[in-house]
């Protein structure tokens, strides 16, 4: 009877020897393919940190693990550095820059530092002053100069007017090479408004350094997107101001922004008034008239710098300023629920319920 055993015949020894070195292949070709599948199933990868007093989310598409978790942990570094250097009330490069303009009305910073504070009078000078980073003592006053929002009550009248009285605009400093030069004993510069979108854009050069195409960096909301989510568009969402959820959603094609200042972000209440960290230049108080900005553009420097001009221009005069500063889109969402927009930002959101009342400008 002829022997099925391994032992005992040549021919199925070397059946067996053939057997493991298919099984072999066949288990590498499995795995290579379920590597495959797993990539195209989740070409996603997600990472969080904390920088800017918010939670900065990072979404890729389609890069190689390794790769997203190097990038990921260079950009939580600059992010850092970012903050620290730039933070508004916590000693670091700003406040040195504060403190000799404050005292030798000039300053000597490094080329980076001299290039955020030049865009910042830039884009200041755009939004007529609107946009103006340079009310640190204002922002201090109303208590916003802490980790925590101020519990109130709101700082009194007199001295709101003696700050207003002395608002330092764009045309009192001057930025020349790593010289900062300011005739304005009030000058104190407060990137609150703009440092985010401008670390933003510093994130995203980062990235594409390093070979990441897709991407999305968002902080706290304020994002900005390059490439695609694979064969479409990145789809976010624009917070409801007024209660938890998506007011309305996105498709951002190409390189593209999305900035929001509203008045629930950082505010106290007293005696049944809300009081926000949006101040208006010109009356040195909260800007009363929108409870949301959202703005879309290229740069997220820009959209954070004209999401707060705007949010201060409110529901009359945001088509000038929004023009001034090179603005294309741009939704408010004003005290009474009422959302104003340009018929171009009206083309690209997508609401999720019809809102009531909408006030649509000039095409910008
Ligand atoms: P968020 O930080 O919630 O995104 P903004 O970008 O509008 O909102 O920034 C608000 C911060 O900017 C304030 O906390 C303050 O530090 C600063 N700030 C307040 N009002 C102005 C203004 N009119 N121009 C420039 N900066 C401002
Ligand atoms: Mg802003």
């Amino acid at each position: 009877m002829p022997s099925s055993s391994a032992s005992d015949s040549p021919v199925p020894l070397l059946a067996q020897h053939q057997h493991r070195a298919l099984l072999r292949t066949l288990t590498l070709a499995l795995a290579c393919l379920l590597a495959a599948c797993n990539r195209l199933d989740n070409p996603v990868y997600h990472d969080q940190f904390f920088a800017f007093g918010t939670l900065i989310d990072l979404t890729f598409y389609d890069v190689d693990p390794a790769r997203a978790k190097q990038a990921s942990r260079a950009l939580e570094q600059a992010f850092m550095q970012m903050h620290s250097d730039w933070h508004a009330w916590q000693p670091g490069a700003l406040q040195q820059v504060n403190q000799q303009l404050a005292e030798e009305g000039q300053a000597t910073t490094d080329p980076a530092m001299a290039a955020l504070l030049q865009e910042a009078n830039r884009l200041s000078t755009l939004s007529n002053g609107l946009f103006n980073p340079l009310i640190g003592r204002l922002v201090a006053l109303w208590g916003f100069h802490n980790d925590e929002p101020p519990s109130g009550p709101p700082p009194a009248e007199d001295l709101i007017r003696q700050l207003v009285e002395q608002v330092p605009t764009s045309a009192d400093v001057h930025v020349d090479g790593k010289q900062i030069s300011s005739r304005h004993p009030a000058v104190r510069y407060d990137l609150g408004a703009f440092a985010k979108g401008y670390a933003i854009d510093r994130g995203i050069e980062l990235l594409q350094e390093q070979g990441i195409a897709h991407a999305i960096i968002n902080a706290g909301g304020d994002l900005c997107a390059i490439g695609r989510h694979g064969k479409r568009p990145w789809r976010i969402g624009i917070r409801d101001p007024r209660k938890p959820g998506v007011l309305a959603s996105i498709e951002l094609t190409g390189d593209e922004s999305v900035f929001t200042s509203g008045d629930y972000e950082r505010f106290f209440e007293h005696e049944g008034q809300r009081y926000h960290h949006i101040i208006d230049p010109r009356s040195g108080n909260p800007a009363g008239a929108v409870v949301s900005a959202t703005v879309i553009h290229p740069l997220a420097a820009t959209a954070d710098a004209a999401a707060t001009a705007l949010f201060v221009a409110g529901p009359d005069a945001w088509p000038a300023i929004a023009r001034q500063m090179g603005v294309e889109y741009v939704m408010l969402v004003d005290r009474e629920g009422r959302i104003h927009m340009n018929p171009a930002m009206q083309a690209r959101l997508i609401f999720e319920s019809k809102p009531d009342t909408i006030v649509m400008s000039e095409t910008l």
